[in-house]
């Protein structure tokens, strides 16, 4: 008999969904259990049906499978943010191979044989794989009259308060309760998303974990006169902070689920932190992009310096640069590099970052890199011909005419870098279509106890793959 909505059923769970989710099979019907782990025998209502597939709800573990383990943190599964807590961190690690090497297949169409013969084992995270990120960033919202921190619920905007993320360093909670203290004395209220009152939206914590630099920065609607009036005081307050550098605030007026707006107000110190990474100095602002998981970061960087295997004569693009991090630890051993980014800021903290470490064979591109490549690459990019391009996109991958500008320059080497296997494998295809072969795929994990993974691929010339 079909199943139907609200059934109770019993189920063993057999793999992992993209999203962490346990799945399972009732006669030869496939149900998504969120919650339930790979292992896990299970009681479930279902929730949703679909044709083929459907969706249920944990009830019950019957019995934990054998990689089930007890969440270290409390909330771990309202919050949703650690979609892998539950899971052994050696189990964590083999699905996120799984994860690449499926995409690669089964989207990229890259044939299994090449995807066997190029593989690397992922590189885990020494430690307990808690308490990594360099950067926190939490909603504000007001709970019972009183401004709280925490996080969103599910698939809703309201937010479950919560002080101390385990992926984030312990002492966010001090400097968040701090915060809210301030803002309950001065009464300066949390944003309303539903009415676009009140103030303040986020509040945006870095730390640069290789000198002990530390930033706060508040987001707020309005540099309302509430708030000027009082900056004093929360100045007073964050200054005792140990490692505090700069205390900002970034002004974004608009009704949107983008966090940082267009302005940035230094309230005290640096507009920047300055980290240590890869023998570098870095200056990160509050608007720039910079890697969470620092000690992962160094072996991710290490990994693309290997497969780019520089000689010293080699002209290199660093696409999607950031704040140049890639090719600046790269350009020591190379001829050129040339970074493209489109946030200012963010190609100013290059334009810095390469000067302050004495490195002249580096220049930045303010722009979009799909924009600057295909139709200025000659006025922008000095007609170079690189041996090496880097690419480092966002989640969504690299529009295709970006690819195409890539494959028409014929480099040597591409080495793509992505936090999405989808859209790597997707742009991977075209890539295959324009010549070239997977030549090393190194799935790296950045962000322990979720379902994301980073991978560092090579790609080269379908006449010199192996
Ligand atoms: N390689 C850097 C940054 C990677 S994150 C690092 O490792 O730190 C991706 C970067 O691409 C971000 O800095 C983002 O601002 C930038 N970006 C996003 N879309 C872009 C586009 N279309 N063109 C150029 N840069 C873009």
């Amino acid at each position: 008999m079909a199943l139907q909505k609200n059934d109770i059923v019993e189920l063993k769970i057999k793999d992992i969904g993209a999203n962490g989710e346990g799945i399972g099979g009732v006669d030869d019907y496939t149900l998504f259990v969120k919650d339930a782990v790979i292992g896990d025998e299970i009681e479930a209502i279902v929730t949703k049906i679909k044709t083929g597939y459907g969706y249920g709800h944990l009830k019950r573990i019957i019995k934990p499978g054998k990689w089930r383990i007890k969440p270290a943190c409390p909330v771990a599964r309202v919050c949703g943010g650690c979609q892998l807590q539950a899971l052994s961190y050696d189990k964590q690690l083999k699905y996120k191979e799984n994860k690449v090497k499926n995409a690669l297949i089964r989207i990229g169409k890259v044939p299994e044989d090449i995807v066997n013969n190029t593989s690397l084992a992922i590189i885990g995270m020494e430690g307990n794989g808690f308490r990594y990120r360099n950067k926190a960033q939490y909603p504000i919202g007001t709970d019972n009259n009183k401004p709280v921190a925490g996080f969103y619920m599910g698939h809703s905007h309201n937010i479950i308060p919560c002080n101390d993320c385990l992926l984030g360093e312990e002492i966010n909670s001090k400097i968040l309760k701090d915060i809210l203290g301030f803002m309950e004395k001065y009464k300066i209220p949390a944003y309303d998303e539903k009415t676009g009152r009140g103030i303040v939206r986020h509040v945006l914590l870095r730390c640069a974990f290789g000198t002990g630099e530390r930033m706060v920065c508040l987001i707020v609607r309005d540099y309302s006169p509430g708030v000027k009036s009082a900056a004093g005081e929360l100045i007073k307050l964050l200054r005792s902070i140990d490692g505090i550098k700069s205390i900002c605030l970034n002004i974004n007026p608009d009704n949107t689920n983008v966090i940082l707006g267009k302005k940035t107000v230094v309230l005290w110190g640096n507009k920047t932190i300055k980290d240590k990474l890869c023998n570098l100095e870095f200056e990160i602002s509050a608007e720039s992009f910079y890697q969470v998981n620092s000690a992962q970061t160094e072996k991710l960087y290490a990994k693309v310096k290997e497969f780019a295997d520089l000689k010293g004569n080699e002209r290199i693009w660093d696409l999607y640069c950031g704040i140049g991090t890639i090719g600046l630890s790269l350009a020591k051993e190379a001829k050129e590099v040339i970074g493209v980014e489109y946030v200012p800021e963010a190609v100013a903290d290059a334009r810095r970052n390469a000067a302050n470490n004495s490195i002249i064979n580096a220049v930045f591109c303010e722009g979009k890199a799909e924009d600057i490549l295909p139709a200025k690459a000659d006025e922008f990019l000095r007609e170079t011909i690189p041996e090496v391009i880097v690419i480092d996109p966002p989640r969504k991958g690299c529009a295709e005419s970006l690819l195409k500008a890539i494959i028409n320059r014929r480099p040597q080497k591409v080495i793509y870098v992505s936090c999405d296997p989808a859209t790597l494998s997707r742009d991977i295809a075209v890539l295959r279509l324009g010549g070239y072969e997977l030549n090393k795929w190194q799935p790296v994990d950045m962000f322990p106890q979720t379902v994301s993974v980073e991978t560092v691929t090579c790609l080269v010339p379908k006449d010199t793959a192996i």
